[in-house]
């Protein structure tokens, strides 16, 4: 079959491998000059396969409306005259219940896990092949730093109400996340540990090395990618998708997949359908990684950053700005990433002056979940995309789950919690 994926970010580069290692005949398009550069160029590096809790949970309304005036909080809301924007935001506030938290949390903890087991057969397959294949990866776990007597008692309610899932979560005393992480030391000594909750065999790396390195590989299997090309356009014939229009050019195939991350959205429209999520801005900071710097991965709950050492490099990645397609860097908002870091580890400050930042778009949908289904009216286009927060994490598992669709056969896993038109997208 002649296959379109549109966009070469994580969810696209991992689709076209996917199908090109099915046997497919694949083309890669993307308005850029590389693959993912866009929201997939310098995220958080987590795979945080059981990191999978929807951003809509109970309290955070409250703890967004105590920030509010705060130049250092985590989120962000410049109201704009957008239907979009503020029905985002009923869904994502009609989402903060613990019934809507848990549903979510296991439908994520499925997809995650299966995304585990994809990727790391898909590093096997890669190894296999003999080229050396780096992206800073670390199998260190992720470590979840619990501030106060108050989180360790919800991450250990998160660890029963996951239990049957077997997920392979523990929650850790401060001295053990110390004997795991030496450079949490001086936080604890601080008295600002009170625990961790350690998922051991999640991993981190560089995502975009990842997507750069997995898309070399994909055009050695054949993979077309034409790369510069702005998608301006559709051309439709009953109830299938022909081509898209790249310009002057345009793109035929058999079926098409869409991962254009927020650059989807307009797009969409044109097709005559809407896509449930919108832009959620993030910010990281990268500077070189100081003597004593960690390397299990981190995720702290009290500053809202997550922090992941990609050999060489420590990378900090926070913020959530609901502002529209702003893609400015907003340099104070930035710092707040690097100020955050600096609390948690003190000898960062000898390296702040060569740190650099950056920003990116969350196609966030509200429920915290992906989108991965036939697109409405059509019987070839297919969407693999709204991945928000998690992106790499589930890249893989995405991957798998829109090619089983796409050729019609038993999926790995149920696809019904990630459709478009599922219940908890439309209250
Ligand atoms: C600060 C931050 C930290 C994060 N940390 C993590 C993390 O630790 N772990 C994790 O799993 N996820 C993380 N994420 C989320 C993750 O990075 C995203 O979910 C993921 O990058 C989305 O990938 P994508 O392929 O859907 O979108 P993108 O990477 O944006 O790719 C979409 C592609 O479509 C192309 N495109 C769009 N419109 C057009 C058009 N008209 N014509 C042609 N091409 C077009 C774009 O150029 C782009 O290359 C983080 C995100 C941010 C912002």
């Amino acid at each position: 079959m002649q296959l379109a994926v549109l966009g070469a970010g994580l969810t696209g580069v991992t689709t076209a491998y996917r199908l090109a290692e099915e046997g497919h005949d694949v083309t890669v398009i993307d308005r850029r000059e590389g693959a993912g550069l866009e929201t997939s160029f310098a995220n958080g590096g987590q795979l945080g396969f059981r990191e999978v809790s929807p951003w809509a949970a109970p309290g955070v309304p409250w703890t967004a409306l105590k920030m509010l005036g705060n130049p250092d909080a985590p989120f962000r809301w410049k109201p704009k005259a957008e239907l979009a924007q503020w029905r985002w935001l009923l869904s994502f506030l009609l989402r903060c219940t613990t019934n809507a938290r848990t549903e979510r949390e296991r439908h994520n903890l499925t997809l995650g896990l299966y995304s585990q087991k994809e990727f790391e057969a898909l590093l096997k397959r890669l190894e296999g092949e003999g080229a050396a294949f780096d992206f800073a990866h670390r199998k260190k776990g992720i470590l979840r730093l619990l501030p106060d007597e108050r989180a360790v008692e919800e991450a250990r309610a998160e660890m029963a109400r996951l239990e049957d899932m077997k997920p392979g979560l523990d929650v850790l005393g401060a001295e053990a996340c110390v004997a795991l992480e030496p450079a949490l030391a001086s936080l604890h000594q601080r008295g600002k540990l009170a625990g961790g909750l350690y998922a051991a065999e999640d991993q981190s790396g560089d995502a975009h090395l990842f997507t750069r390195a997995l898309a070399k590989r994909a055009e050695e299997k054949g993979v077309r990618f034409l790369l510069g090309r702005d998608i301006t356009g559709f051309e439709e014939e009953k109830g299938r998708l022909k081509a898209v229009r790249l310009g002057k050019e345009k793109v035929e195939a058999d079926a098409f997949v869409f991962c254009l991350g927020v650059g989807g959205l307009s797009l969409a429209k044109k097709l005559g359908f809407r896509l449930p999520f919108y832009p959620v801005k993030g910010y990281s900071v990268s500077l070189p990684a100081p003597e004593g710097a960690p390397e299990v991965s981190l995720t702290d709950e009290d500053r809202r950053i997550v922090v992941s050492n990609l050999g060489g490099t420590l990378r900090a990645a926070g913020q959530a700005e609901v502002a529209g397609f702003d893609t400015n860097l907003d340099r104070e908002r930035a710092k707040s990433v690097l100020r955050a870091l600096e609390a948690l580890f003190p000898a960062v400050e000898s390296k702040a002056e060569e740190a650099q930042f950056w920003t990116g778009l969350r196609p966030m949908t509200a429920d915290g979940s992906p989108l991965i289904d036939k697109a409405p009216g059509f019987r070839n286009l297919y969407l693999n995309t709204g991945h928000g927060t998690l992106g790499w994490t589930l890249a893989m598992g995405s991957a798998g789950l829109i090619c089983d669709l796409i050729q019609g056969r038993k999926t790995a896993i149920d696809p019904e919690p990630f459709a478009l038109r599922r219940p908890s997208l439309f209250p």
